[in-house]
């Protein structure tokens, strides 16, 4: 089967699903490499790594969905939960701009009590503080539970964040999707369900957002459903060609309610052969990032030889993984060094995977010149 999907590989031509399954279960690591590499240099002929110097804030860790993946959310009543006013937010996305931050991931939990105002205002007021920051707010069960809170459609709710200001949102909330899975893990299924994420991506990009796709797996999927999450997200790129890129990392147990119900979490071999799966099984999407945070810095390098062309961002501050027990920390130095240690060169980017500035000898020359 390998023979067959390397010719499709070479040819640029789509694998199956039982390819893609083959790939997951059987291929040798030290094949699929290389061949996740070919693919990678037709999307980014260059041999640039690109980041983005950002940051994750959450403005609530209310949240009314207790999934049961999830170590974060805290109810009401919860002595620690919070929900922080729109100046407070926007002094966190100040201290964060100090720092060079160009891209704010922002998302909460699914707090019953905030109104459509509310989230509006932080785009806005993000905007109109903050210009060098660009807002990248809201996964899609945050975006349902707005449409459902206002009693506006999704696509309307779409089209008040865009009216102020926002340009994409990050892919947050689809963890593995297929509703066997979705039905294990989701207390609350059938809300949640695919075609929920696949319908605000699909609106969203219909309106100009560019989203990112995301996965987190490593729980109670099958490798089938891992096949069937990127399938739906390939098909769906067919349609609007609105992802960025696509995103995957492994599930956290600790403090979670998996946390008996998961034996081992995944690790870095899994990892690697899901970026390499992704790189091939998802042939119209053009970045595949390799996370330096997830998975750690040396599994981060090494994906970048699976077909991962982006490292993802600095992430100044990030509080979900955290609470499931996951710290990892770095600069934008480290960042650099890390993606040149691996053999490329480092190239900052904007949220939109713009390239800002390559960071291959040329500033340090130009400096030179400049003095001499
Ligand atoms: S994952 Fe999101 S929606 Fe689910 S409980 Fe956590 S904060 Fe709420």
């Amino acid at each position: 089967m390998l023979d067959v999907i390397r010719k499709k590989a070479e040819a640029g031509e789509r694998i199956t699903k039982e390819e893609g399954l083959y790939l997951l279960q059987e291929a040798n690591m030290l094949d699929l490499a290389p061949l996740a590499q070919e693919v990678r240099y037709r999307h980014n002929p260059e041999r640039v790594v690109t980041f983005v110097i950002d940051t994750n804030l959450n403005y609530t860790n209310v949240c009314d969905a207790y999934c049961t993946f999830c170590a974060f959310y805290r109810t009401e009543k919860d002595a620690d939960a919070y929900t922080h006013s729109v100046d407070e937010v926007m002094g966190m996305i100040g201290a964060a701009a100090e720092k060079g931050v160009t891209t704010v991931l922002m998302q909460g939990g699914l707090n019953p009590k905030l109104p459509m105002d509310y989230y509006s205002e932080l785009v806005s007021e993000t905007r109109r503080r903050y210009p060098q920051v660009h807002p990248h707010f809201f996964s899609a069960p945050e975006i349902m539970k707005m449409s459902q809170v206002s009693g506006l459609s999704i696509r309307e709710v779409l089209e008040e964040l865009q009216r102020a200001g926002l340009q994409s949102i990050p892919g947050g909330g689809s963890e593995v999707l297929s509703n066997r899975v979705k039905r294990k893990i989701s207390r609350l299924f059938p809300k949640g369900k695919v075609d929920d994420w696949t319908l605000v991506h699909r609106e969203a990009h219909k309106l100009g957002y560019r989203t990112t796709a995301t996965m987190m797996y490593g729980h109670l999927e099958e490798d089938e459903d891992i096949i069937e999450h990127l399938d739906h997200v390939r098909s769906l790129q067919d349609e609007t060609g609105g992802f960025t890129a696509f995103i995957p990392w492994s599930f956290k147990k600790a403090n979670t309610a998996l946390d008996k119900r998961v034996k081992v979490e995944a690790g870095p071999n899994r990892y690697l052969r899901m970026i390499a799966l992704s790189r091939l099984y998802l042939d119209n999407v053009q970045h595949i990032q390799a996370s330096w945070f997830s998975e750690g810095k040396k599994t981060g390098q090494v994906a970048l030889h699976f077909g991962g062309d982006d490292f993802g961002g600095t992430l100044f501050d990030e509080n979900v993984m955290q609470e499931a027990g996951f710290y990892n920390r770095t600069t934008v130095e480290e960042v650099k060094t890390l993606i040149l240690e691996s053999g490329f060169v480092p190239a900052q980017r904007t949220t939109l995977y713009e390239v800002l500035h390559r960071f291959d000898g040329s500033e340090a020359e130009a400096e030179k010149s400049a003095v001499g």
